[in-house]
């Protein structure tokens, strides 16, 4: 603990951050592709490499698509094996939209926030985990007592191509008995958290084309049918005006009294959110916590019909809705083309075309499992404060490919939190939480060579 504490406090952590934020990994920008390949190999391979495993870096199974990272640390057959996850890429910079003096691609440091692209997402929190693993092995003379395998992606910001597919085809390869990873926000800055899955995501479009052209409203109206006014109350059909899914089979079943519990420990209030919480929005009767991490909600992205910046005296032609549907595990998303149209049918709305895009499934570890006590023992014997657990995260990670691919326990240990900026410009890590990861993740690490797989695998 004593040298994870001294990686951060002699600036050692904070270096590896700036060097690696400076590599324009935007998978987002065609023109920075190369860029992709060239983080694995100068930052992770480097690393990797210095810490005794055998990399490989490979094509991405989707030809045209961005490379993935393969590395292996072997100690010994009989040896628990844990697999690390972490994503290489960053969203676009957004360079213009930075406040003064901040640049995306360089590390700049204002009181306890470290700020450039890819600090909180991801780049700043795989630097942590390695920074702690590194710092175990050294610690306990080269020798961690288990086994590592390290699986780094380069297009998790444009949806993850082809890692489901790579790990399908690696099964034996990746073969592992606990997947431990950091990604994504703490509940709070001031609470260690442990994630067990996420959410999914599936977004669809619904749309409605009558004619070729508007229709005078003075000559028309009354007579034909106004597709933007259908198209609300289609919408009006499946969300209520305070946010309560009105389709029964798009939601989940109800929440279990295990999942109820480990909610009821968290509380989700205004000062934690950092805003005003919409108090009677969403399913009634169900806490914050419930509804944002043990239930589905249905939103209306974007909505389009005639031209909004130029309104004309006419019934539009078509319009258009950019939906998305939240959802937790054991939601039926995969039959939501089916739903959509049954229900649509059933309420005179024929009209409606339903289009699905992509989506990616809801995960779950049970929060009873013995990997998840084990960590959260571990993270309170240096901490000694409260870890929050949550079932699952409320937003979207590629976790299905963990947890049903490779049929693993997953645990995500984030060290960001909700104000981190991901995604937008601004983006920084809390020094303090780094500080605080590295000794989160030392302890996971130094803990994790004192196990037995039988003392595991009852998990
Ligand atoms: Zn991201």
């Amino acid at each position: 603990m004593e040298s994870a504490k001294k990686h951060y406090a002699n600036g050692q952590l904070q270096a590896e951050i700036a060097r690696r934020v400076s590599y324009r990994t935007e998978s987002q920008a065609s023109e920075q592709a190369a860029q992709l390949h060239v983080y694995l190999k100068l930052e992770l391979e480097a690393v990797l490499s210095r810490m005794g495993f055998t990399c490989l870096i490979v094509d991405n199974p989707l030809s045209g698509k961005p490379p993935l990272l393969f590395a292996e640390r072997h100690e010994g057959d009989d040896l628990l094996t844990v697999l690390t996850y972490g994503h290489g890429d960053v969203v676009r910079g957004y360079d213009d939209q930075w406040s003064d003096g901040l640049n995306p691609w360089k590390l700049n440091v204002q009181g306890d926030k470290w700020y450039g692209r890819g600090t909180a997402d991801n780049k700043g929190q795989h630097s942590i985990n390695l920074a702690a693993l590194e710092t175990v092995i050294k610690v306990r003379n080269g020798r961690l007592g288990y086994n590592v395998k390290c699986l780094f992606e380069t297009g998790e910001e444009i949806g993850s191509p082809g890692l489901k597919r790579y790990c399908e085809l690696n099964t034996r390869q990746l073969k592992s008995d606990v997947f431990i990873a950091s990604d994504g926000p703490r509940l709070s800055a001031s609470q260690p958290t442990i994630f067990l899955g996420s959410r999914g995501s599936v977004l669809f479009e619904l749309s409605i084309n009558l004619r070729s052209g508007g229709l005078h409203s003075g000559n028309w109206g009354g007579l034909m049918r106004n597709p933007a006014t259908i198209l609300a109350n289609a919408l009006a059909s499946m969300v209520d005006g305070k946010g309560r899914i009105l389709i029964p089979d798009l939601l989940p079943p109800p929440i279990s009294p295990l999942i109820k519990t480990t909610l009821g420990k968290l509380s989700i209030s205004d000062a934690l959110m950092g805003r005003e919480i919409d108090k009677h929005w969403g399913e009634p009767g169900m806490s914050s916590a419930e509804k944002l991490l043990g239930w589905n909600s249905l939103e209306v992205l974007a909505f389009t019909s005639g031209n909004p910046a130029n309104p004309v005296n006419a019934i539009p032609p078509n319009a258009k809705a950019f939906c998305q549907l939240r959802f937790v595990v054991d939601t039926r998303w995969e039959e939501l083309k089916a739903i959509l149209r049954k229900h649509l049918d059933a309420h005179g709305f024929e009209s409606v075309d339903v289009k699905v895009q992509r989506g990616t499934a809801a995960t779950r570890l049970n929060p009873d499992n013995v990997w998840v006590r084990w960590a959260e023992q571990s993270m309170k014997s240096v901490l000694d404060r409260e870890i929050a657990i949550l079932p699952n995260l409320g937003g979207t990670l590629p976790n299905d490919v963990f947890a049903n691919v490779l049929g693993l326990p997953t645990l995500w240990i984030p060290h960001s939190y909700p104000g981190c900026a991901q995604h937008a410009a601004n983006e920084h890590m809390l020094a303090s939480i780094a500080d605080e990861g590295m000794q989160i993740m030392t302890s996971l690490f130094w803990d994790l060579g004192e196990l037995t797989p039988e003392q595991m695998h009852q998990s």
